[in-house]
């Protein structure tokens, strides 16, 4: 595979947490504004990003946003039943039974949606992220810290990210890779939380 495979995620440091019951727990506006301008945004104007994730975080989008515009998205499930109607697929929702199909299709030049895809953006949840870290080229991962205790069930893995990704310390490489001419302040605070957009790329 070609393109950048990218895994785009808001942690709670220092232990990489990531969720819990289902949902974020947080709601930081800024930083869902860069998540939606960093996977919608290409370098080619005639390309769109692809955006993969599992059911339940699908699911955790509210229907009126989903899919997310101008991206195409695909959601994983073993078993897709009841959740994968024809209106979504009319919609440009497609559904994979398998994370390393859905992956190799993308790369595969003679899939029809291939050639239009310019990055694949992995967004969540737990059980993707750490099942694909050797499949991504890059990690960027917004590092939150925060005084309040936040109740966390779902985390990244923290020895396979030290083991396969090295930490960008030079905000130049992020602001290379996202092209960020626009972020020119990357230490953030949005109320109780404080946080940075950070690039993990492969050792
Ligand atoms: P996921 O979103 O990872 O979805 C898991 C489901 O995806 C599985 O039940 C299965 O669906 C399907 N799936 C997983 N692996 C595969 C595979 N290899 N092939 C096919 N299908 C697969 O759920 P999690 O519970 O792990 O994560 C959700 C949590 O993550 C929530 O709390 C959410 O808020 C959080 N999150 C946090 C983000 C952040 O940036 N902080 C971003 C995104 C989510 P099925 O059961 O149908 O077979």
């Amino acid at each position: 595979g070609s393109k950048p495979i990218v895994q785009i995620v808001a942690c709670l440091m220092p232990d990489f947490g990531i969720g819990n019951k289902g949902m974020l727990p947080w709601r930081l506006k800024k930083e869902m504004k860069y998540f939606k301008e960093i996977t919608t945004k290409t370098e080619n104007p005639d390309k769109k990003n692809a955006v993969l994730m599992g059911r339940k975080t699908w699911l955790s989008i509210p229907p009126k946003f989903r899919p997310l515009p101008d991206r195409l998205n695909i959601v994983l499930s073993r078993s897709s039943s009841d959740w994968d109607t024809s209106e979504l697929q009319e919609k440009g929702m497609i559904s994979s039974n398998n994370v390393h199909t859905a992956l190799s299709k993308l790369n595969d030049p003679n899939e029809s949606y291939n050639t239009d895809i310019e990055r694949i953006y992995i967004i969540g949840g737990g059980e993707i992220y750490n099942s694909t870290y050797n499949l991504c080229t890059h990690l960027l991962i917004t590092e939150i810290t925060t005084d309040l205790n936040h109740e966390m069930d779902t985390f990244l893995n923290k020895s396979d990210i030290n083991m396969i990704f090295e930490r960008c310390e030079d905000d130049q490489e992020w602001k290379d890779f996202v092209k960020a001419s626009e972020y020119s302040e990357n230490n953030i605070t949005e109320g109780d939380y404080k946080y940075k957009y950070v690039l993990y790329k492969r050792k």
